[in-house]
């Protein structure tokens, strides 16, 4: 008993340790408190509704993450003086990142955001600055810097460092193994986390493709044209024709009213509220709800089919010049054409020349099939459309204080944007002879309503509530109008389009929406930006 409580004291006499666990405990409660206790929350929800592997996980993980941090500050503690002022720039590093992270979308980051971080332009990210910066991330560093001075101590033996690095090789292999399931829940404070998500970015992107081959090849050359364009942040309830109040989108309207080459499916759900995830489910028929979603690395893209039907394949994205959507460069393989931001001028008028292009091509030309990853209408929308084309005001002068104002230069953005792309590619209607057009969005948008100030990659459901259109000759008849469509119908649809026989579909898809059996039965559901499953009701 005495020895037990002598061996106590000395263990609480050594200062490193003693500082180490009082710097744990503080900033995994400040982070706690400040958080609204977001990550013990998810914690119970697992040990409550997971099954036992996810349990597991969770615990090792929670364990690997408190215990790796607490090694952080251990070994920070018994640097010489000259060199803490690395730990300390890892620090500030992490809490910066993280808070700003949590301020912005009410998360840590995870390694979707890096993948999109990697390839969004710059431009996005200078318009978004002032949404992922917070000022507490002040916080940690300075309650570390206090620590460090308070409780430094100069390492004596060899024989503590051989502890501390033993120590370190263990939390580091359960750091791995939780890395390598792929789950998204970790506990801990920000700093485990950021550098958790750092290793398994960088191993997800190291990893070969391993997409399934399609397996056969038509020799008949395709008779029609067809052309997949997903917008950007384009939320269904803000369209004219999907019945907003504003006229946001009269070309449709008017086709709406007077043709019978448009089919409207409404309010659709898409597959998930962050643009990679989103694109990455659309262009490989992926299920949520069904799938996993890392099947979006093993099934084959719409791509593989178009080509092996014999039709000349484009990748047009007026967003980047690098593949960010869940493609991969072993993808380029598939895709005759690609066609980069720099190539259609990356301004407001992108989506234009896209249009042109698509126009040029599909008039004098069958045989092509098409993907537009549009520019959209991106936050700050009123850098969406030109200063004298303010339609609606007034702009808020600060987002998230006058959330109210927020839908004015949103739909300002959808009128240039949207319509006036609809107005240029169907200028001659003679364009839907030969040609299939199918139009959505990645992901939806919360414009600031209910009190939140994110814009999406979120788990409302007007960032998952997207437009769903189709512009030809022989669409699919009219049916009940109350059925809920997904992302998920859009790969089966273009393979009926392109005459893709049964046989040849290497994974189940959702029903087509040419499908007589189409309807909407069951939930409908969507990832979030942290791939957490989650399922769509209707707002
Ligand atoms: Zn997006």
């Amino acid at each position: 008993m005495a020895g037990n409580f002598s061996r106590f004291k000395r263990v609480f006499s050594n200062r490193a340790f003693t500082g180490a666990l009082l710097f744990v405990t503080f900033l995994y409660s400040f982070e706690e408190t400040l958080f609204d206790f977001q990550q013990f929350r998810f914690f119970q929800l697992t040990m409550t509704l997971r099954p036992f592997d996810e349990k597991l996980v969770a615990v090792l993980s929670g364990i690997a993450s408190l215990g790796i941090f607490f090694w952080f500050t251990w070994v920070s503690l018994k640097l010489p003086r000259n060199i803490q002022i690395i730990p300390v720039i890892l620090l500030t590093v992490s809490s910066l990142v993280e808070y700003g992270f949590w301020k912005a979308v009410k998360r840590f980051m995870s390694d979707v955001d890096l993948h999109i971080a990697f390839s969004t332009p710059y431009s996005t990210w200078t318009g978004a600055g002032a949404l992922y910066f917070d000022w507490r991330f002040i916080f940690p560093v300075a309650g570390f810097v206090i620590v460090l001075f308070v409780f430094w101590e100069k390492e004596r033996t060899t024989h503590n460092g051989r502890r501390a690095w033993s120590l370190f090789l263990f939390l580091a292999a359960l750091c791995f193994s939780y890395t390598l399931t792929g789950k998204s829940l970790s506990l801990g404070t920000s700093v485990s986390s950021f550098y958790q998500t750092i290793p398994r970015f960088i191993f997800n992107e190291l990893r070969p493709s391993a997409r399934a081959d399609v397996g056969f090849q038509q020799s008949v050359a395709p008779q029609n044209n067809i052309v997949l364009v997903i917008d950007e942040s384009i939320r269904g309830d803000h369209l004219s024709v999907n019945g907003y109040a504003r006229a946001t989108t009269p070309v449709l309207d008017e086709l709406l009213r007077h043709s019978d080459s448009i089919r409207n499916w409404g309010l659709a759900v898409a597959g998930a509220t962050c643009s990679y995830p989103a694109n990455a489910l659309i262009l490989t028929g992926v299920r949520p709800g069904v799938d996993e979603f890392g099947m979006v690395e093993t099934h084959p893209t719409v791509f593989q089919y178009a080509k092996a039907m014999g039709y000349e394949t484009v990748y047009m994205d007026a967003q980047t010049n690098t593949f960010w959507n869940g493609l991969t460069l072993d993808d380029l393989e598939y895709i005759d054409v690609w066609i980069k931001a720099k190539d259609l001028g990356d301004d407001i008028q992108s989506d234009f020349r896209a249009a042109d292009w698509i126009v040029e091509r599909t008039m004098n030309d069958t045989g092509n099939f098409i993907v537009l990853n549009k520019r959209g209408v991106h936050f700050l929308y009123e850098n969406s459309y030109p200063a004298d084309f303010e339609l609606w005001g007034p702009v808020p002068g600060e987002y998230t204080s006058q959330p109210e104002l927020v839908t004015n230069p949103y739909d300002n953005g959808v009128m240039y944007n949207v319509n006036a792309f609809f107005e240029r590619l169907l200028a001659d209607p003679q364009i839907l002879t030969d040609t299939t057009i199918l139009y959505t969005s990645d992901h939806g948008q919360t414009l600031f309503e209910n009190g939140v100030s994110w814009l999406h990659c979120n788990d409302t459901p007007m960032e998952a509530t997207i437009p769903l259109l189709m512009l030809g000759r022989n669409l699919p008849a009219s049916s009940d109008e109350n059925f809920l469509a997904s992302h998920s119908n859009i790969m089966p649809t273009l393979l009926d389009l392109m005459d893709v026989p049964d046989k040849f579909r290497v994974y189940p898809y959702a029903p087509s929406l040419f499908s007589p059996a189409f309807d909407a039965a069951g939930g409908r559901w969507f990832f979030d930006g942290s791939l957490r499953l989650i399922e769509f009701h209707s707002p």
